[in-house]
C-alpha cells in the first residue's frame, strides 16, 4: 500500500489523520484544527501555492517517485513557445499572456448553457447531516463564486417537516431551504443541481422542484456514486426518527421497529441505527430494458418542464460506464458525472469503500476511451465532470486534461466541505451566539488560526476581495464558511491559470491530452496517456535530425 505523506515541510502543512491520495485525511472531522493544505488554503488562500518562508528558505519537490497507478502518477507538461486558446481581446503578446489572463471560465450543456467561473462543482450534499449543518456556507459560497452546487438524495425523505400526501410531496421545507440559499446569490454563474434516487423519485421530487422553482434547477438522475454501491446511507442516534424512517418506506437497519432492537437500543448496546436507500433498475435484467427505462424517465422529466438534465454514475464496472455516457449523449443531457472510488461524503461501509469499484483514474481514462468511439461514429458525446479523489489544482488540471475535450468540470465532495466546517467553527467562536446556527465546534480559536489573526478580515486572505463582490453591509450576512470557500476555490483557480498557462493553454477549451504524461509505463498502459520520454519523442527526433 503507498503511504502518503502526512507533513509537507515545504507549505508548512500537516494532517490530522491519514492522508490518502486526494491529500485529504482518509477521516476528515469537522472540528479539525488543522492543517492539511485544504484546510489552511481556506484561510490563506493563493499564498497556498507556494513554499513558506519566502528568501529564508529553498525547495525542491519530493514526489520524483511515482507508484502506482493514480493521479499522482500523472505529471503536466509544459511548453517553450506559443500561447493557445487566446481569450478574445487578447494577443499574442509577452505582455498579454500571463497567467492572471488565463480564462478559466467555461460552460457546459446542451440546449440551455450552464457557465461557471471556475472549472469545479460540489459532490453531492444530500441527507447525510453534515450537509444541512453546513449548508448555508456550502450554498453561499459556491453561489458567490459561481459554481454549480449539488443536493443529494432523500433531502425530502428524511426531512421530519416536510409533507407527503398519497406518494407525493406537499411540503418540503429543507429542500426549499437548500434551493433558496443557493439562489440567494446566484448572478448567472453556477448552478442548483437536484439529485434524485429511487425513494425521491416515488416521493415525486422532480414534480415538486419543477412546481416550485420551474427550470432555475437542473434535475439529476442518480445511478451511484464512488464510496458505496448501495446508495446513500445516514445514521441516526434516535430511535423515535428511524421508526419515522421506516414508515416513510426507507430500509431501516437494524429494524427499529422490532422489540429486540427498541430493548438493545434503550440498554445502550445499540446506539445508532443506520437508514440506507433502494438500488435502482433491480426488475430489469437487460442492458436494452435499462436504456428504455432511462430514456422514459429523460423524456417525462422533459415533459414536465425541465430544460437542464444531468446524470450522476458512480464506480460500477465498465458496461455500465459505456451505459451512462451512451444514454447520457443520445438524451442530450447536460452533464454526466461520473465518480471513482472511493471517498464520499456522506456515510458508506468503510470496507466497502476501501475495496469496491472502479478506481477514479481508471474510470475516468476508459470514459474518455468510449467517449471517443461514439465521437468517431459522429455522434455529439455528452459534457462530463470527473470525481473521486480531487482536491488540488494540479488534480484539477490533471482531470480536465484525462478526459478532454468532453471533461469541463472536477467534481470535488470532501475537499469543498473543508471550508465550510473551519469557516464555521471560527464564526462560533468570534460569535457565540451564533455558535449552534452555524454549527461551530470550537470554545475558542486554536493556535493554529491565531498565529494568522483573530478577526475574519485578519484570517481569511480572500476577506476583502468578497467583499468588494458582495458590499461592506451585505458581507455581514456572509457566513464565515462562504467567505473559506471563496479563499480556497481563490487559489484553486489561481494554481490552475498557472498550470494552464505553463501548458499555454488560456482558455479552458484549448486544454489537451497532451499536456499530462505518464510518470509510469503501468500508468502509461492503462490510460493511454504516453510515458514522460515518449511523449514528443518522434518530433524531438526530427529535431535534432534535420
Ligand atoms: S481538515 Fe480534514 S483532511 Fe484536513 S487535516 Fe483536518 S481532518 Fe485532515
Amino acid at each position: 500500500m503507498i503511504q502518503w505523506p502526512k507533513t509537507n515541510d515545504a507549505l508548512g502543512t500537516v494532517n490530522r489523520g491519514n492522508p490518502c491520495e486526494s491529500g485529504l485525511c482518509t477521516l476528515c472531522r469537522v472540528d479539525c484544527m488543522g492543517k492539511c493544505e485544504t484546510w489552511l488554503s481556506s484561510l490563506k488562500g493563493r499564498k497556498l501555492l507556494y513554499p513558506r518562508d519566502y528568501s529564508f528558505t529553498t525547495a525542491g519537490s519530493a514526489n520524483s517517485s511515482h507508484i502506482g497507478v493514480s493521479y499522482n502518477s500523472l505529471r503536466i507538461n509544459g511548453y517553450n513557445y506559443g500561447a493557445t486558446g487566446l481569450p478574445k481581446g487578447l494577443s499574442n503578446s509577452e505582455d498579454d499572456c500571463i497567467f492572471p489572463n488565463v480564462n478559466i471560465e467555461g460552460e457546459f450543456g446542451q440546449a440551455v448553457k450552464t457557465k461557471f467561473r471556475v472549472p469545479m462543482m460540489t459532490g453531492a450534499l444530500g441527507s447525510t447531516f453534515v450537509a444541512a449543518k453546513y449548508w448555508e456556507s456550502f450554498a453561499t459560497g459556491a453561489a458567490l463564486v459561481g459554481i454549480p452546487i449539488v443536493v443529494g438524495e432523500n433531502v425530502v425523505g428524511i426531512d421530519k417537516q416536510a409533507e407527503i400526501k398519497n406518494g407525493k410531496i406537499i411540503k418540503a421545507p429543507e429542500l426549499d431551504r437548500r434551493v433558496e440559499t443557493f439562489l440567494r446569490y446566484y448572478d448567472g454563474y453556477g448552478a442548483i443541481i437536484v439529485q434524485m434516487n429511487v425513494e425521491d423519485t416515488r416521493n415525486g421530487v422532480a414534480e415538486y422542484v419543477i412546481k416550485k422553482f420551474g427550470d432555475k434547477v437542473i434535475i439529476e438522475l442518480k445511478w451511484g456514486q464512488g464510496a458505496k454501491c448501495i446508495g446513500g446511507e445516514i445514521q441516526v442516534t434516535s430511535l423515535e426518527y428511524a421508526q419515522f424512517l421506516k414508515k416513510r418506506g426507507y430500509v431501516v437497519d437494524p429494524d427499529p421497529t422490532l422489540p429486540q432492537v427498541q430493548e438493545a437500543f434503550k440498554a445502550g448496546a445499540i446506539k445508532s441505527i443506520a437508514r440506507h436507500s433502494r438500488l435502482g433498475y433491480t426488475s430489469l435484467s437487460s442492458e436494452k430494458q435499462v436504456e428504455e427505462n432511462f430514456m422514459k424517465a429523460v423524456k417525462y422529466l422533459r415533459k414536465i418542464g425541465y430544460k437542464r438534465i444531468s446524470l450522476k454514475t458512480g464506480s460500477y464496472g465498465m458496461e455500465a460506464l459505456a451505459m451512462s455516457i451512451k444514454y447520457a449523449s443520445d438524451a442530450k443531457l447536460d452533464l454526466l458525472t461520473i465518480d471513482g472510488s472511493g471517498g464520499g461524503t456522506g456515510m458508506s461501509p468503510w470496507n466497502m469503500m476501501e475495496t469496491w469499484g472502479v478506481p477514479s483514474i481508471l474510470l475516468h481514462a476508459k470514459a474518455y476511451e468510449y467517449a471517443e468511439i461514439l465521437r468517431k461514429k459522429g455522434k455529439q458525446v455528452v459534457d462530463m465532470a470527473f470525481a473521486g479523489g480531487l482536491a488540488r489544482e494540479d488534480h484539477i488540471f490533471k482531470a480536465l486534461a484525462l478526459g478532454a475535450p468532453y471533461t469541463k468540470l472536477v467534481c470535488m465532495g470532501r475537499a469543498l466541505m473543508i471550508p465550510a466546517y473551519l469557516g464555521s467553527n471560527i464564526e462560533g467562536v468570534l460569535n457565540p451566539a451564533a455558535k449552534t446556527k452555524v454549527s461551530g465546534s470550537w470554545d475558542k480559536l486554536p493556535a493554529s488560526v491565531t498565529e494568522m489573526g483573530s478577526t475574519p478580515d485578519e484570517l481569511f486572505a480572500g476577506y476583502y476581495d468578497l467583499q468588494k463582490k458582495v458590499g461592506k453591509d451585505e458581507m455581514k450576512n456572509v457566513p464565515l464558511g462562504a467567505v473559506a470557500l471563496w479563499t480556497l476555490a481563490d487559489k484553486l483557480a489561481a494554481g490552475v491559470q498557472q498550470l494552464m498557462a505553463g501548458a499555454r493553454r488560456f482558455t479552458l477549451k484549448a486544454i489537451r491530452r497532451d499536456d499530462i504524461f505518464s510518470a509510469n509505463r503501468e500508468t502509461e498502459k492503462e490510460t493511454g496517456v504516453p510515458f514522460i520520454t515518449d511523449a514528443a519523442d518522434d518530433k524531438a527526433k526530427k529535431i535534432l535530425k534535420g
